[in-house]
């Protein structure tokens, strides 16, 4: 215990045994020294941050988000992004591989991501790779330069400079990905499904759900069952919005299919019925379905079949937001909002904040295989949200850190107030005001590095 330095202490700290009083010494290392009884000594020379019956969580894994930069940082950006996920509780994010210029699509493009974000990271901050026709050669060096696993897109992503994958060129990224055992994560819309469905323009909700059916999304996802069986490949279903795939999701797992699945804040929180028309803060694709899908979506996570929740944070300037749903870029703001939208959510389902750490924390964790993060448990990162769980607030736009303060959360009162936020022991953030930048870049841990 002599190098313990700090100590906080708190009547609900939420471990992978469950909720306890306790106190958790950091040692100088950063990391989780000791979980111990609530009224341990503290050792002489130890700071203790005394949080009462505040609740103690893992700092959230956020492992969707697109931070635009650089070439789209008026969209949002590494300084912004990774303030606004601190003072919500977010203390590891990796970023996505495109809407950023250059995307990263080529281990020279990610040394141009990493040198930007180096000196604006909040918190720990990762890359995916983007896999992207014509770039199979690199997908290798990617993996080894440390990206988490690769992008791919099966229907138009909204960018030119990062085309979808036909089905020919998806086997075939994901033949030279699995020759390395890496992950492939997948936007899963088949394009047929969408250029079938009706496309009416205009500031219509119901329109635009029916431009983005359900059948889209099951049919992806059925290839990508087939795939990963056939291949034995790992493959993650990113942003499930429709809930029909769901059984199709569990047979395969059944079978040892090594799929795994995320759905998102919105999916969880927002539905269909309750959007304005012209209301574009709600577009996103896939689209926020009705009401019962989203019990459906519930059940689905109550039963272990998706894996994490995680943002899909992907801002873009006010004016891209037209009122128009066919034209309006696509995308919602959550960064800051994740953890109070799904706990509000969640409590009112009869889930505990165990299953929120469970869905937010540890699952991304498992998901990017950082085994030292996700868990208040000795030998992890000493990565902390301080969350008051009874406590409300109204969601102000102007609040927010994130570069656009355009949200679809606008107005709603949330349960849990974000009271800060700890990287590997240092407090980053002080009732949602960021302080001292602690981020650092971090990397895919290679087997060698594990433990
Ligand atoms: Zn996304």
């Amino acid at each position: 215990m002599a190098d313990v330095r700090l100590v906080l202490r708190s009547t609900r700290v939420i471990t992978p045994e469950g909720v306890r009083a306790a106190s958790v010494a950091v040692g100088q290392d950063g990391r989780i020294d000791a979980v111990l009884p609530h009224d341990a000594p503290v050792p002489d020379g130890a700071r203790l941050a005394e949080l009462g019956d505040d609740a103690l969580l893992p700092g959230l894994v956020d492992t969707h988000v697109h931070v635009n930069d650089p070439g789209r940082s008026a969209w949002e950006g590494f300084y912004t992004a990774t303030r606004a996920a601190a003072a919500g509780g977010v203390t590891t994010l990796l970023d996505m591989p495109l809407n950023s210029l250059p995307p990263t699509t080529s281990v020279d493009h990610l040394r141009t991501k990493q040198d930007v974000a180096r000196e604006k990271a909040h918190i720990d901050t990762g890359f995916w790779g983007g896999a992207v026709p014509g770039n199979v050669a690199a997908l290798k060096p990617l993996h080894e330069a440390g990206v988490f696993g690769f992008k791919c897109f099966l229907s138009p992503s909204g960018v030119e400079e990062f085309p979808e994958l036909d089905p020919e060129q998806l086997e075939a990224a994901l033949t030279e990905i699995a020759s390395f055992d890496g992950l492939l994560i997948v936007h899963a819309e088949d394009p047929g499904r969408l250029t079938a469905a009706p496309q009416r323009a205009g500031g219509r909700y119901a329109d635009f759900l029916a431009s983005r059916p359900r059948e889209a999304e099951h049919d992806a996802i059925a290839l990508l069952i087939d795939l990963a069986r056939r291949l034995d490949a790992r493959v993650h279903v990113l942003h499930l919005s429709s809930a029909d795939a769901l059984p199709m999701i569990a047979d395969a797992r059944r079978d040892g299919v090594r799929l795994t699945v995320e759905t998102c804040p919105h999916f969880l929180t927002l539905t269909a019925e309750e959007v304005p028309d012209g209301a574009t803060e709600f577009k996103c694709c896939p689209p926020i379905r009705e009401r019962a899908n989203q019990d459906a979506l519930w059940q689905g996570l109550a039963d272990g079949l998706l894996d994490c929740v995680v943002s899909d944070h992907s801002p873009c300037t006010t004016d891209l937001k037209t009122p128009d749903f066919a034209d309006a870029w696509g995308g919602i703001s959550s960064l800051q909002l994740g953890l109070p939208a799904v706990w509000t959510a969640a409590r009112e389902r009869g889930h505990s904040l165990e299953d929120v750490v469970r869905w937010m924390s540890a699952g991304p964790a498992r998901l990017a295989g950082l085994a030292h993060k996700g868990a208040v448990a000795p030998g992890h990162d000493a990565d902390f949200a301080v969350l008051a769980p009874e406590e409300t607030f109204t969601v102000d736009p102007a609040a927010l850190h994130h570069r656009n303060q355009v949200t679809a959360y606008a107005g709603r009162t949330l349960h849990g107030v974000v009271r800060s936020s700890w990287l590997r022991g240092e407090q980053i953030t002080d009732h949602s005001r960021p302080l001292e930048r602690k981020g650092q870049l971090i990397a895919r841990p290679t087997a060698h590095r594990a433990g």
